[in-house]
């Protein structure tokens, strides 16, 4: 049975452990999980959503960029890409700067700078093994997740603690991009 999940956020001790693998991803418990993980990341409007940020110790994430914003031609990320048990490897050693939020750190941005090419193994939800090249965006959402599985918070990988703003500056600042760009 379904349920609606808590999003745990920064100051639980779950997003500072090590995630486990998942042995299995053919139980019910598991495939409820995703489900779960799925309904909550979209109801929260997020791009992704890792286990331990519903309190669960697990090497499993959910990579949800909105359609509205970045078209992909393959729908399943779209509906939300279930990753299981991951493995990255960057194929350039470039990096990007972007603002990144977090469900688990309410009302933050922050400018981190990460690979932008990578690729990934990881087990999907129907138990297959699967390697997929991802660059810009869906990369970063996808390292950002990753770094949950470590305990890893984007906040951690600042390069000065400057590069911070609330949600009010970073809405105002995009508007004010958006605008200079519409011109
Ligand atoms: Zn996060």
């Amino acid at each position: 049975m379904t349920q609606t999940l808590e999003i745990v956020e920064l100051g639980d001790p779950v997003l500072r452990q090590i995630a486990k693998p998942v042995k299995d991803c053919n139980t019910p418990e598991i495939q409820t999980l995703i489900d779960d993980m799925l309904i909550q990341v979209k109801k929260a409007r997020g791009v992704g959503l890792a286990a331990p940020q519903v309190g669960v110790p697990l090497r499993l994430f959910i990579v949800a960029p909105s359609p509205k914003s970045h078209r992909y031609p393959n729908t399943t990320l779209e509906e939300g890409l279930v990753v299981i048990n991951p493995t990255i490897k960057s194929i350039t050693n470039k990096k990007t700067s972007d603002w990144e939020g977090c469900l688990s750190v309410p009302g933050i941005r922050g400018l981190v700078s990460r690979k932008c090419h990578i690729e990934v193994s990881y087990t999907n939800r129907l138990n297959e093994q699967v390697t997929q090249e991802f660059d810009s965006f869906v990369a970063r959402i996808f390292l950002h997740e990753n770094d949950h599985l470590d305990g890893i918070i984007f906040l951690d990988r600042l390069a000065n603690n400057k590069d911070i703003m609330t949600d009010n500056y970073y809405f105002d600042m995009m508007e004010q991009l958006e605008a200079k760009e519409g011109n």
